[in-house]
Parts: structure tokens; sequence; C-alpha cells
């Protein structure tokens, strides 16, 4: 259960949800333990936002831009104060669930999802393990953006359960592949950014549009299956490998939230070209957490154990130059679009963003209490993946992504 202090005025997330009684999906906005009903309020008339009338995706609202975007929150957030007046307090309450009674659902009709690649450290690893006999990283890495276009079909919201995927792989000392279910099968901690207002085919959005063209973050985990991976990435990259599934928490964090904890970028060498470079900086101070329950620790009643710790603030390419560059040919943004920032990892150890790095391929298990030790995922296996920025007194979580590996 996440903290409920991540849930505060200054956060205001949004998400569709359902209750138990009436089963209607309907937009929402989590409070506390709460979950304000959107479309309660907007039905009562003490809200104004028809793109969220009726909603059971976020796609319009997302679309209806940031003018939209500011209005909804500020409106909510002076309902919530303490000094509004009694009959917007009264029907605050009357609209609002408890949270831990209602079902997330995805926020969004996933358009497009596109997976980048963004940290340095993180693509160094892979490199040293998936290629160890040349250079790590590839030589237009500190120069475009990578990336990859993913599968929207199968983003899951958290708690959805992820099948082992079967596929195609072969051991580097067989003569030939065979079919079978993934044993290598993985996890990337990562951030999602969800794209707010479109734009027209033919016209790229620059780097400093990014307030215009994405509405906020989800924590993301592009479930990976590195021994298919291993065998299919070349020379196209990851095909089905990583479509079988790709999970998002359900409450979107606006970047007006996280505005409080933009920080300067990492040294970059050499310069982006450009068309790369932003006006003002876009990295963000986030603090990321992977945990694992296995089975046998879930029969026990033994929490989660941390697997990693890391921070977002250091990812070499950030929102406004994958933004720019996923449209610089022209591609057309759609409101609801997916984004992934790619694995988060540090340089040292237990700040890697997948069991790839963390184990060295395996090759270091991680010891678990009573005795088990994990390379990949089993069968049962729980990960859950948590974000938080603090600054001062200033708090404002991104909740959780939770998957369980389902035979
Ligand atoms: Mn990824």
């Amino acid at each position: 259960m996440t903290d409920p202090g991540d849930y505060g005025l200054d956060n205001l997330p949004f998400g569709i949800f359902s209750d138990a009684g009436s089963g209607r999906k309907r937009a929402g906005v989590a409070f506390g333990d709460g979950v304000i009903d959107l479309d309660r309020l907007v039905g009562a008339g003490f809200l104004d936002a028809e793109s969220l009338r009726g909603a059971t995706t976020l796609n319009d609202f997302f679309g209806a831009g940031l003018a939209t975007w500011r209005a909804v929150r500020a409106r909510v957030r002076s309902m919530l104060a303490s000094d509004a007046p009694a009959e917007e307090r009264a029907v605050v309450t009357t609209a609002t669930l408890p949270r831990d009674a209602v079902t997330m659902h995805l926020p969004i009709a996933v358009g497009d999802y596109v997976d980048f690649y963004s940290s340095l450290e993180h693509a160094t690893n892979v490199g040293r393990i998936l290629r160890p006999n040349s250079a790590p990283l590839q030589p237009n890495y500190r120069h475009i953006p990578i990336g990859y276009h993913g599968r929207s079909g199968t983003v899951v919201v958290s708690g959805t359960p992820i099948r082992r995927p079967h596929g195609q792989r072969k051991a580097p000392d067989a003569d030939a592949p065979t079919f079978g279910p993934s044993v290598m099968l993985d996890v990337e901690l990562e951030l999602g950014w969800i794209a707010g207002a479109g734009s027209n085919h033919g016209e790229p959005i620059g780097a400093d549009a990014v307030r215009e063209h994405v509405f906020g973050y989800v924590l993301l985990d592009d479930w990976s299956a590195r021994d298919i991976q291993a065998w299919e990435y070349q020379p196209l990259g990851p095909f089905l490998s990583k479509s079988f599934a790709t999970s998002i928490s359900p409450w979107v964090v606006s970047l007006d939230a996280l505005e409080p904890f933009r920080v300067a970028e990492p040294a970059r060498d050499p310069e982006p070209l450009p068309y790369l470079r932003a006006r003002e900086p876009w990295s963000y101070d986030i603090e990321l957490e992977m945990l694992l329950q296995t089975p046998r620790m879930r029969e026990r009643a033994l929490a989660p154990i941390s697997l990693s710790r890391t921070n977002f603030r250091g990812m070499y390419w950030t929102v406004a130059q994958q933004l720019a560059h996923v449209t610089s040919n022209g591609a057309r943004l759609r409101p609801g679009d997916l984004f992934g920032t790619g694995t988060v990892s540090g340089a040292e150890q237990g700040t890697q963003g997948s069991l790839l790095e963390l184990t060295w391929r395996g090759a270091n298990p991680i010891a678990l209490p009573d005795g088990e030790t994990r390379g990949f995922l089993e069968d049962g296996d729980t990960v859950i993946m948590r974000g938080r920025a603090i600054r001062g007194a200033a708090r404002v979580g991104l909740g959780e992504v939770v998957g369980t590996i389902a035979p």
C-alpha cells in the first residue's frame, strides 16, 4: 500500500477508476487516501471540464491542452483548500471514495508506444553484457536519443498478472534455436511520459514545447525476456522480447506537480545538435526503488526486499530531447501516446534498474531471505516499483507499479 502522503495537495494526479457498486469507469484525482470523482463534480456543475464528462479514458482531457489541465487542477485544489466555501467542501467530500475501495484502470487508450534508451549507464552495462568483445556504447549514443516502437495493445495497468512469454531463443553454444517459455524473464525500471496536446503530421515539435505537449509521468515496467531479446535484437532491435507486456502505474502525475523537482541536466559531451537543445533544464530529482517478493516470502509473510534504489536525475536524454527527436521527422504526436524513458540505472551496484544488470546476466544471483536466490524472475514472483520526489517539505509520489509472474 502506498503511503497516502504521496498524494497531497501539491500532487493531485489524474487516473481512471471504477467502484464495485456501479462498475462504471470515470476520471478521478487522488488525494490522500481518497479518489475524487471528477465526473460527479462536472455533473454537479462544480467543475467546468467537458473533456472529463463521462470520460472512460483521459485522452480527451490530455488533448484539451495546458490551459484546461491547469484550470481543472487549480479548481480541484481550491475546493480542497481549508478556506474553501462550505458548500464546495461538502461537494468534494461527497464525491470522494476511499482509494482502497476502487479499481484502477489504464488512464489512457494508449496511442503509439515508444521506449527510449536514455540512461548512459544502462546502455553501457547492457553493451558490456551482450557484446563483451566490443565497445559497450555504440558510436551514435551521445548524439541521438535511441528508442524503439513498442506495442501499445499490450500496455497494462499495475496489478495485471504477467504471463511468462514463449519465444525463440538460442544459447551461445547451441547449434540451433529452440521455442519455449523464456528462462530469462526480467524487468526494466522506467518512467513513462504521456503526450498532452497533439501535433500536425509533418510538423516537428521543438524542444522548448514540453509543457504544451507532455501532460505528465507514470511509473513504467518494461518487462523483458532477455533470452528472446539476445537472439532477435540484431539488426533491428527488440521485438517479441518486449511486446508481450508493459505495465504502468495508474495515476498520472502532471508536469506542474513535478515542477519543484526539475533540476540541472547531466553534463553532455559532445553538445547535442541544435534541435536537441532546450532553453530550460528538463531533468527531475525523482527517487526510484524496485522490490521483489517471491511466493515463498509471501507464504512466510516476509516483506518484499529492495533490489535497487536509484534516481531519475542522471538520465542522459531528457523529455525535451525525446519529444523533439521523436517528432523531428514530422511524425505526428497524439494525446495519449506513451513514451518510456528507458531503464533508469546508476553506475554503482544496487542502482541498476534491471536484473540483467543487477545479476550480470544471472552470473551473480541475488540472495533472498530463506536462502533463495534469483538470477531472473520465477513464476509467482512479484516486482514492485515505486517513485517519489522529495524536496524540503514538498513531496510528490508517483505511487507504484506492480506485477506478478503467471506461468
Ligand atoms: Mn525499456
